[in-house]
């Protein structure tokens, strides 16, 4: 009850103004995307598997609208993306920080993403998610993997977080609202 009623001031500080907020959560499948989603309690998820087959996730609280799927894999559905990058003001990458095997496979995703031109303005939130696993990497390390430092993006974080938990949740989606905010 606490943490829902926390959320919606988050969410509510993005909804002044009329103007849309498209936000994409990405990231290599079993990162803890699905599980972070409804953590957020943004509202009903909603899920669609559009006829070339992958799989979307979208969630809607006003004016917001959250879409969430699996990145990686085919070129044939990576051109399908173009239509949900599409005016994105934020993006919200997750990462399996235990994954020390797939790290590198996430910085190629993530960049390649980055780099489309409708990305150009958006604000990056890294969630470096599973830090309850032994061996999870920290905060610093999976920026310094994902090579953040070097994006030509302004405005990112990492925020560590355990999506099953719920911790650092909060004060990732607190940094995230802010920065777009501070977009208007
Ligand atoms: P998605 O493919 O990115 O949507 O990943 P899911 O949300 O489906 O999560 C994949 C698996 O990882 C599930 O079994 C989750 O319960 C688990 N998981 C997600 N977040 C965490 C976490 O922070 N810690 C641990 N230990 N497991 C997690
Ligand atoms: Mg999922």
């Amino acid at each position: 009850m606490g943490v829902s009623f926390s959320f919606a001031k988050i969410w509510e500080s993005l909804v002044v103004g009329k103007q849309d907020r498209k936000i994409v959560m990405v990231g290599l499948d079993a990162a803890g995307k699905t599980t972070l989603l409804y953590k957020l309690k943004l509202g009903e998820v909603v899920t669609t598997i559009p006829t070339i087959g992958f799989n979307v996730e979208t969630v809607e609280y006003k004016n917001i609208r959250l879409t969430v799927w699996d990145i990686g894999g085919q070129d044939k559905i990576r051109k399908l993306w173009r239509h949900y990058y599409l005016g994105t003001h934020g993006v919200m990458f997750v990462v399996d920080s235990s994954d020390r095997d797939r790290i590198e496979d996430a910085r190629e995703e993530l960049w390649k993403m980055m780099k489309e031109e409708e990305m150009r303005e958006a604000v990056l939130l890294v969630f470096a998610n599973k830090q309850d696993l032994p061996n999870a990497m920290a905060a610093e390390e999976v920026s310094e993997k994902l090579g953040l430092h070097a994006l030509r993006n302004s405005q990112w974080r990492t925020q560590s977080t355990c999506a099953t938990s719920g911790d650092g949740i909060h004060e990732g989606l607190d940094w995230f609202s802010r920065a777009l905010a501070s977009k208007r």
